[in-house]
């Protein structure tokens, strides 16, 4: 059995922890984060070329299942891992955390693209702190407001005019965040609904601060792709479908042209 896990969350990490050792399990990561924390199991790093790319590549490698561990707003390669599954006949899951709810004293403007977050900025404050990532930036270019712009690596687009960047990786305290809210004198959170425990507490930090929060809705999972809201649910998935390829095929039920027993 072996289980290709398209990575790049902690998940997908703790899922290929979780697998490792029972089946043969490979970590495929896209390769934009300089010093990747690497899961157990073999890794491969880079872009397949495609959904025809990671069809091919699940064909030659003698992939079982496929487990779309990637970010929720990761959409290209979880269109493609939906593609590339039906081309080559292999189960596919998609590993999603659940989405982040706004509880009562939050503040939350709800969008449904980073251009829309941009927008929505009009009169919520001057101060911005903007965690949605260094890829989608360039949304962002034109805005006359300040903004704090959290990575992971340095950005390598344009960022907006008046800006502070801070390279940290999470996951990140309630206390730093509320701290980070306060030097900052941030007058506006902007986020993904990312979900997950490692960047939830700067909303906790924004209610308390009576921060408003413009948060990006994520798009939806491929059609027909059946989902597991965590690693524990998603390992399970692939074990059974372990256990499905080990058990010998269901007797045959004899035919009237069987030969009568003893002959
Ligand atoms: P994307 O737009 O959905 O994918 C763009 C291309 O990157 C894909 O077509 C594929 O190239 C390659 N790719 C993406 N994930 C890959 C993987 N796990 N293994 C091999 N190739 C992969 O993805 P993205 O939003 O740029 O995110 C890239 C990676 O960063 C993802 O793995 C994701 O889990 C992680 N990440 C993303 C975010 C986010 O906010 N988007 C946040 C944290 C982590 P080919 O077409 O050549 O195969």
């Amino acid at each position: 059995m072996h289980v290709l896990i398209l990575g790049g969350t902690t998940e997908g990490r703790v899922l290929a922890g979780l697998l490792a050792g029972a089946v043969r399990v490979t970590s495929s990561l896209a390769g934009r984060v300089a010093a990747p924390r690497l899961p157990a199991g073999e890794v491969r790093i880079g872009g397949f070329g495609g959904a025809e790319g990671l069809a091919v590549w699940v064909r030659q490698h003698g992939v079982d299942a496929v487990i779309d561990a990637t970010h929720p707003f990761a959409e290209r390669i979880s269109f493609n891992a939906a593609r590339a599954a039906a081309t080559a006949h292999v189960p596919l899951l998609a590993l999603r955390r659940p989405g982040w709810v706004p509880v009562e004293g939050d503040d939350w403007h709800e969008v449904g693209s980073l251009a829309e977050a941009a927008a929505a900025l009009d009169g919520l404050g001057e101060r911005v702190f903007l965690t949605t990532g260094r890829m989608g930036l360039a949304a962002f270019a034109d805005r006359p407001e300040w903004f704090l712009v959290r990575s992971v690596d340095a950005p390598d687009v344009p960022v907006p005019a008046r800006s502070e960047v801070l390279l940290e990786r999470g996951p990140f305290t309630l206390d730093g965040e509320r701290e980070l809210l306060a030097r900052h004198r941030i007058d506006v959170l902007v986020t993904k609904d990312s979900g997950g425990a490692a960047t939830a507490p700067k909303l906790t930090a924004a209610r308390e601060a009576g921060v408003p929060v413009v948060v990006v809705r994520r798009p939806p999972v491929p059609e027909g792709v059946p989902t597991a809201p965590t690693p524990e649910t998603a390992a399970a998935w692939a074990l059974a479908r372990a256990e499905e390829a080990a058990a010998p095929p269901p007797p045959r039920a004899p035919r009237a042209t069987d030969a009568p027993a003893g002959l």
